[in-house]
Order: C-alpha cells, then sequence, then structure tokens
C-alpha cells in the first residue's frame, strides 16, 4: 500500500454539479466576453514567446498591478488565479494544524485550501439580520492567525462594514486576508487602502470576473511588502502562462474602461433581474457582486429542472443563515431573461 497522506483521505474534488448549457449562468464571469486587447495580444505574440520560460515572479504583471492599484511594485504579489494567491498566502503564515477562520457562508474553496494545507477551517456565522456583516468577535475568538473575508462575499453578495472590518484588522492577531474577487461591481467597499496601510491585510484581486479573463488563471494580492515577500516565498517562481501574463497587462493598461463598462451594465441587469425574481414570489438577497443569491426551496430539483432547460446556475443546499438557494451570475439582459423564462416554468 501506498502511504498517501492521512489528511488527505477525506478531501473531495471541487465538482459543482454542471453540464453544458446554452445559458451558464453559474460561475459569476464576464458574461460580455473578454476584453478586447486580448485577441490582439495572444494573435501578435502568441506563438513567438512559447520555447521559453517567463520572467520569474512576473514582473511585468506586477508593474501593470501596482499601476492599476496605486501602489508599488513591492507591494504586489500574483497567482494562477486568486485561488492560487489564497492557497499560497494560507501556505505562507500557518504551519499544518493551525485555524483559518472564515464568515459562513463564504467562498467554498477556503475550506477546501485550508484542508490541502493540514490547516483547521473554523466557520463563523455571518450575523443574522439583513446586512448578514461580519461577527468581529467571533472571528477574534477563534485565536486564528489568519482569518479570511470575502466583501462582496461569494455567495450571498452581501458586503462587509468598514467598521467591522477596520475592527477586525485591527485586533486580529495575524493576518486579514480580504478577497476581493468581485469589488469591480460593488459601490465603494474598495479596501485596497487597507492593504497599502495595514501590515496584516492583504486584499486578493482577479482577472477573471469583471475583467473577463477566467481561462487565463491570473489573479493577485496587495499588502505591505513584508506580507507580500511571506506569499511570494509561497507561490514559487512560474505560476503564469507567458501568455496569460501578457493579456492580464494588456487588460488592466489598455481595457478598464471596457471592463467597467461591463460592470456597469451587469449591475443594471442584476437589479432588473432582482425585479423579475421579485415577480416570481422569491426575494433575492441583497448584492453588490455580479450575481444573485435568491433563497429557494428545494434548490437542486429546481437546479436539475433548469439545466433540462438549458440554463445553468449554481445550486446551494442548506447554507447557513439562508437554507437552500440559487446563485444566477448577472450579463447581458437576453441570457437574465431566459433564465425567468425557464425559472418561471420550473417553479
Ligand atoms: N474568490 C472568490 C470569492 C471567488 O468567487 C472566486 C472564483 N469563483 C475566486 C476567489 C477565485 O477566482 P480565480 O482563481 O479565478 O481568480
Amino acid at each position: 500500500m501506498i502511504p498517501f497522506r492521512d489528511t488527505y483521505r477525506d478531501i473531495p474534488l471541487y465538482s459543482p454539479a454542471k453540464k453544458p448549457c446554452r445559458v451558464d449562468l453559474s460561475d459569476n464571469t464576464n458574461l460580455f466576453g473578454s476584453p478586447p486587447s486580448a485577441d490582439r495580444v495572444l494573435r501578435e505574440e502568441g506563438l513567438l514567446k512559447l520555447s521559453r520560460y517567463p520572467a520569474g515572479y512576473a514582473p511585468d504583471l506586477k508593474r501593470a498591478v501596482a499601476h492599476y492599484a496605486g501602489v508599488a511594485v513591492e507591494n504586489v504579489t500574483t497567482g494562477c488565479g486568486s485561488d492560487d494567491v489564497i492557497d499560497c498566502a494560507l501556505r505562507a503564515f500557518l504551519e499544518p494544524g493551525d485555524v483559518v477562520a472564515f464568515p459562513d457562508p463564504t467562498f467554498v474553496m477556503v475550506p477546501m485550501f485550508a484542508r490541502l494545507s493540514a490547516l483547521k477551517p473554523v466557520p463563523v456565522p455571518l450575523r443574522a439580520g439583513a446586512d448578514l456583516d461580519l461577527d468581529v468577535e467571533g472571528l477574534l475568538a477563534t485565536g486564528a492567525k489568519l482569518i479570511y473575508v470575502c466583501t462582496p462575499n461569494n455567495p450571498t453578495g452581501t458586503v462587509a462594514s468598514r467598521a467591522a472590518l477596520e475592527r477586525l484588522v485591527d485586533q486580529a492577531r495575524g493576518v486579514v486576508l480580504i478577497d476581493q474577487a468581485y469589488v469591480e461591481f460593488a459601490r465603494g467597499g474598495d479596501f485596497l487602502d487597507l492593504a497599502r496601510t495595514r501590515p496584516n491585510v492583504l486584499v486578493t484581486r482577479t482577472m477573471s470576473k469583471a475583467f473577463g479573463l477566467a481561462g487565463l488563471r491570473v489573479g493577485w494580492g496587495v499588502g505591505a511588502p513584508s506580507l507580500v515577500a511571506e506569499v511570494e516565498k509561497a507561490r514559487g517562481p512560474y505560476k503564469h502562462t507567458t501568455l496569460g501574463e501578457a493579456v492580464a497587462v494588456s487588460a488592466l493598461t489598455e481595457d478598464v474602461a471596457w471592463m467597467e463598462a461591463c460592470a456597469a451594465e451587469a449591475v443594471e441587469n442584476r437589479e432588473r433581474l432582482r425585479g423579475g425574481l421579485r415577480a416570481l414570489g422569491l426575494e433575492p438577497l441583497p448584492s453588490e457582486g455580479n450575481f444573485l443569491l435568491v433563497p429557494v426551496p428545494e434548490a437542486r430539483r429546481v437546479g436539475e429542472a433548469l439545466r433540462e432547460r438549458n440554463v445553468n446556475v449554481r445550486v446551494f443546499e442548506g447554507l447557513t443563515g439562508v437554507g437552500d438557494a440559487l446563485r444566477i451570475g448577472c450579463g447581458p439582459w437576453p441570457l437574465m431573461s431566459s433564465a425567468l423564462k425557464a425559472l418561471k416554468e420550473v417553479l
């Protein structure tokens, strides 16, 4: 018998229910497509650079991120999606057996990454009530050396208040990782200023959502140079493909206006979708992301019936404080309209 890791025995693979559907609203990506400069960069540079390694630790991408985020290059780390930046941060700051605390519900990969590094994931329910804000005392009481907070939060779409987050950052004994994968869709609620000014804050961001580049797997993090240096150790030198880095750089420098226009339309259609869902008797949670979480009884059955009608949404069962729910990604109105029509038939 091969002596596999004990701590890996019960770890499942990530496999949300999915089948190819004409309307796929299941992963909160940019449903308008990918940034205009991507096409040019892939055609012009694509085949020229494949035989050599990219430069170690992605200096071009770091420069572009630093400029975009208004920080120094020393404040920036990057990874194979922000998934990777989160994973590296857990490995960089925690020893096996340490606690990582996070609000519940939140991004499902966090407890998974915790287990991959033999850490102890400790969920702390979001506060009950309409705003679903952080339970700061509950998170601090875990004594975790790393506390993860996602805002706007996946899957709820709700945001952490600045007061709660600042209190958490001030009193945490270690690092507070603020995942802002959806911040481009939010009204305010950008916490890069905390990453710039506090020694214990790492903000992670992604090119996968508003920037429309999920397939290229590029994410980044901003924090104090001493913090970032530790994450870079856990990261290793070659986390991007040459092409992924080149396209991310062009998107950050040439396509910000395109990204903002897509995000604005996604937000407008999110609220229009909310109206359509209300007309069906449903009450989505408040959202600052490009998606709505809609409590629906028997969500799994509803999700399967929607897939039979060529509409894929993300199903959640028994979410803490919410129950069964569907998460519907927002983009061009014709897609929203198809989802509403299918949902009306199913309900
Ligand atoms: N954080 C959150 C909250 C997410 O929803 C996702 C993607 N589902 C990620 C991080 C990871 O995205 P990526 O690795 O594509 O950057």
